[in-house]
């Protein structure tokens, strides 16, 4: 297996820079398979041996996978100049791992978000070639009619004259606000939104439910997010 300096090891994840990791070795706060190690530079294979910081055994892994319920109000980005970041609603030991959201979501728009430093993955969900579906949840200012619907199941022109692939929509009610789902397999620009308008309708309320076989959590509250289980992260690959 791979070996790795433990300084290494656990500043990758969020132990502290190398120079207090090192500071931690020289107080004993670092055991490895039951020996205290106090040279930082100590080779150590982080799968496979037991490491405990402190007395706690951690947890080493290359990639980290979570889901979020974004809430509106912040940014799917990692880092922006005036804006709350979803990374900014992480803890530390996440952000130590680098990650990043896949895709984006708008600022004013909700829902599930994966968030990821695994790159393939990200490559995988978004290329344009893979079609990988994705659902949202919407309120539109309008009635929305079976039209409609076949007008999305054609594919409609957008604003700047990009014909969409067939979407499929569903009326869950229709109303002078109406509520619907709507499926697309690509990820435009607003897409969700200029689809609507390329029929006159605005919409008023976005949430992302599903990417790919991945469902959101209902359970998680807006801005709250969890570790993807292995059940889930093998729904996307
Ligand atoms: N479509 C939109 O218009 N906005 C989003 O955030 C996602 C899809």
């Amino acid at each position: 297996a791979k070996k790795m300096r433990i300084d290494k090891v656990l500043s990758n994840i969020g132990y502290g820079s190398r120079t207090e990791v090192n500071i931690s070795c020289k107080r004993g706060l670092v055991v490895v398979n039951g020996e205290i190690v106090k040279k930082s530079s100590t080779q150590v294979d982080p799968e496979n041996d037991e490491i405990l910081f402190d007395g706690e055994k951690i947890n080493y892994r290359e990639f980290i996978y979570l889901i979020m319920n974004k809430p509106a109000g912040c940014v799917s980005a990692t880092t922006d100049k005036w804006d709350q970041t979803v990374i900014d609603l992480l803890d530390m030991e996440h952000i130590a791992f680098n990650p990043f959201p896949v895709g984006r979501l708008d600022k004013d728009t909700e829902g599930l978000l994966v968030i990821t430093n695994d790159g393939k993955l990200s490559h995988r969900l978004l290329s344009p070639k893979k079609h990988v579906p994705k659902t949202y949840f919407a309120k539109i200012n309008g009635v929305v009619t079976n039209e409609d619907i076949e007008a999305f199941k054609e594919g409609v022109v957008l604003d700047d004259g990009y014909k969409t692939l067939p979407g499929e929509l569903e009326i869950l009610k229709s109303d002078d606000i109406s509520e619907i789902n709507l499926t697309i397999h690509e990820g435009k620009f607003h897409q969700v939104k200029r689809m609507f308008e390329s029929v006159d309708k605005e919409v008023v309320y976005l949430k992302r439910i599903q990417m790919g076989k991945l469902e959101l959590d209902e359970s998680l509250e807006l801005g709250e997010f969890r570790e993807l289980t292995k059940e889930e992260l093998e729904l996307l690959e």
